[in-house]
């Protein structure tokens, strides 16, 4: 175990994990999960400060999970800079982070996976992303189950993960409560997220669309158009007018179920995965709600 000079405690070992929750516990105190795969940005910082405000002690963890790419990802090239990242846990109060190795997770022998399957995987990033889901649940029950957290926190930039991670907590009774921050944008709009560093500065200024549409969306909706298919037209013709977007999916489903819906008449999320040059970006709006 390493401390910075903030008092960030640096575990690599489930079993140093296990220790210092040991103690918190016996101390009588609460504990925040905020799970990462690092290259820290303030949209993450959202996370820690929900943590620290609603629990005694926060734990954050930096691990890219290997289990949660498919094999033309960019598992490889993902962002790693940890010592940055520890100087803003430090600076945020985090009391600690876990960044574990691959092989402390998923040792020789691992055999173990969660999958959900009432369909809310099947659709947007999960019809996409074949296996990433799998990866996430995975990956998440296991943080859950080393940290012992009371409460874990997810940004709403990953909706569909919030519900994937609602789903199996209630049905596997995991004693966890979930907690959802909303999405942490750029002056511009620009959805904070570690990808944004693979985007030139012409495509990070493109790349603004997505919010855009997004907000033209939900100006009609507030305005009373609430036809899904309606919705999902002004989202796309926005993102149409940027010729460095290409659409991978516009997508409405009603939240959190992930239901095909016509007309709004319950909470719904306006979900949209869109390429910048060769990065893929996500973004989201919830409708209704
Ligand atoms: P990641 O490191 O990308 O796996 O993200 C870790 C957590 O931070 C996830 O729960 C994300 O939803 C959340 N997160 C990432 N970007 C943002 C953002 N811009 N606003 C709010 N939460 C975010």
């Amino acid at each position: 175990m390493n401390e910075t000079k903030h008092n960030l405690k640096i575990f690599t070992t489930v079993n140093e994990v296990r220790a210092f929750v040991r103690e918190q516990k016996q101390a009588g105190k609460t504990i925040g999960l905020c799970p990462t795969m690092g290259a820290l940005h303030e949209g993450h910082m959202t996370l820690m400060r929900a943590a620290r405000k609603a629990c005694d002690v926060v734990i954050a963890s930096v691990f890219v999970n290997p289990v949660q790419f498919g094999p033309n990802e960019d598992y490889d090239k993902y962002p790693r800079q940890f010592d940055a990242d520890c100087k803003k846990l430090a600076a945020e109060g985090v009391d600690a982070v876990f960044h574990p190795t691959p092989e402390e997770m998923y040792p020789a022998g691992y055999g173990t996976y969660i999958t959900v399957e009432n369909g809310i995987t099947d659709v947007l990033c999960g019809a996409r992303r074949p296996g990433h889901f799998r990866g996430v649940a995975t990956v998440v029950t296991k943080l859950m189950n080393i940290t012992q957290a009371d409460k874990a926190f997810f940004g709403q930039k990953d909706a569909q993960q919030v519900a994937v991670v609602r789903r199996f907590v209630a049905d596997l009774n995991i004693p966890v409560e979930v907690c959802m921050v909303p999405i942490c944008r750029e002056a511009s709009g620009l959805a904070r997220s570690s990808r944004n560093s693979y985007m030139t500065a012409e495509e990070k200024q493109a790349a603004v669309v997505l919010s855009r549409s997004l907000r033209k969306a939900k100006e009609a909706f507030e305005h009373g158009e609430h036809t899904a298919e309606t919705l999902k037209t002004i989202v796309r013709a926005e993102l149409e007018t940027e010729p460095l977007a290409k659409i991978d999916y516009v997508d409405l489903y009603t939240y959190p179920a992930l239901l095909p819906v016509d007309v709004i008449d319950e909470p719904c999320l306006l979900a949209i995965a869109v390429y910048i040059g060769k990065t893929r970006l996500i973004d989201n709006v919830i409708l209704g709600d």
